[in-house]
């Protein structure tokens, strides 16, 4: 057994470089069997012009394209903040081993907070799950990019579809 390191500074590194290049500060760094780095990655939405380029994703694809395998197991998860449903999905379909986040999420999480997509019935696998790593300066970060941002990322006007209302769509006249 080897004791346990984190590798929660270099996920805060890379949420630095994320935030130089205006980039949402999240980062994350996925650890292979061996205990060795094998991806490191911060957001690049904006950059690659991807709302999928998130910290986590782009470690896990990183990984995996390496590794010649979808599949990621006895690998852990570093990142700085609760992962969104889609990459606690995608970790999820990565057989990632553990995950170890930063700040927790309220507004846009899928662990703790809204989808829970590991506690869902249909989550087939779920990782070991540790909260509250480095939190404090991950949600610095968050903070001050957000501060100097002005505000969080207002969402955009939504395209209006039609409205309709339940009985409208029951309705056959
Ligand atoms: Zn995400």
């Amino acid at each position: 057994m080897t004791a346990f390191r984190s590798h929660m500074d270099v996920a805060l590194a890379e949420a630095r470089a994320a935030a130089t290049r205006g980039e949402v500060p999240v980062g994350a760094v996925l650890v292979g069997p061996s205990g060795d780095i094998v991806a490191r990655a911060g957001n690049r939405t904006r950059e690659l012009s991807d709302p999928t380029a998130h910290a986590e994703t782009l470690v896990i694809r990183a990984a995996c394209a390496a590794s010649g395998s979808e599949r990621l197991a006895d690998h852990d998860l570093y990142v700085t903040l609760e992962p969104c449903p889609m990459c606690a999905a995608v970790i999820s379909f990565a057989r990632i081993r553990r995950l170890y986040y930063g700040a927790s999420d309220p507004k846009s999480g899928g662990t703790a907070h809204g989808a829970r997509v590991f506690s869902h019935p249909q989550c087939h696998h779920a990782p070991e799950v540790y909260d509250g790593i480095a939190a404090t300066e991950a949600e610095t970060l968050l903070k001050g990019f957000f501060a100097r941002a002005g505000q969080p990322p207002a969402p955009l006007p939504i395209a209006r579809a039609p409205r309709r209302s339940c009985s409208d769509r029951g309705s056959r006249s």
